[in-house]
């Protein structure tokens, strides 16, 4: 059946009121699951913001600042960061004005503790979380994509040496930037943080789960299969 244009114009001003509505989103999966580039793309799509929590601490190593200095003795080893430094961290952040409409949580929470006390954060600020996504990826693809991960320095944009290269060597697409093998995407920390991984973040899909909040997505598939169904799960939440 042919789409006029009366009911297309009501489409439109439908997804723009989706993309303006509030929506709340954790993100969870193993490192290499492909959170980050689905959740900056999901973030251009709903007009939210991504918090990466690892993004956060890149930074703040980079700029030399305390927090840094603190954090990159765990991130060089693939261990995690002390709860009560993170949560400080996404606290402050999901605080800030422009998470009024929402946001998308990348690499929070990663520990029952982390989760417990988000849940008391969002119950006092009456900011509900609608939906926790997860990304089902077996090991070896993981070691595999993170192995080869190029990043850019500026953007945080993801590359691979042999599935997802730049136009320019060493140089990011988006934003000319240059791109870096981070330090702990070596094979020996990779395999430290699937370890960490299992044990301390693994049982959050279960806890979600038991909240009626979690979504699983096979995350073994195109990156453009998985953000359509992302997107689909999220358009209506
Ligand atoms: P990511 O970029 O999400 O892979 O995180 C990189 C590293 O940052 C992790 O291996 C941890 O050392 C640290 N990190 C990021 N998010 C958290 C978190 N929620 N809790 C503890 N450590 C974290």
């Amino acid at each position: 059946m042919p789409i006029n244009k009366a009911s297309l114009i009501v489409f439109e001003s439908f997804v723009k009121q989706r993309g303006r509505r509030k929506l709340r989103v954790i993100f969870l999966g193993p490192p290499g699951s492909g959170k980050g580039t689905q959740a900056s793309r999901l973030s251009e799509r709903f007009g939210i913001p991504q918090i990466s929590t690892g993004d956060i601490l890149r930074n703040a190593i980079v700029n030399k600042i305390g927090l840094g200095i603190k954090a990159k003795e765990y991130m060089d080893k693939g261990e995690l960061v002390p709860d009560d430094v993170i949560i400080g961290i996404v606290g402050d952040r999901v605080n800030q004005q422009d998470c009024e409409n929402g946001f998308i949580l990348d690499g929070f929470p990663r520990t029952v503790v982390q989760a417990e006390s988000f849940d008391k954060m969002t119950e006092e600020m009456s900011i509900p979380v609608d939906v926790v996504l997860s990304l089902n990826v077996n090991e070896e693809m993981v070691v595999k994509r993170l192995c080869g991960r190029m990043v850019c320095k500026d953007c945080s944009t993801n590359y691979h040496i042999d599935f997802n290269l730049p136009k320019k060597k060493g140089i990011c697409d988006q934003c000319s930037g240059k791109l870096y093998h981070r330090p702990d995407d070596e094979e020996d920390v990779v395999r430290n943080r699937l370890r960490v991984y299992k044990e301390t973040t693994e049982p959050l899909i279960d806890y979600y789960q038991q909240k009626g909040l979690l979504r699983a997505i096979d995350g073994e598939e195109k990156i453009e299969n998985i953000f359509k169904q992302l997107v689909s799960v999220l358009e209506v939440m």
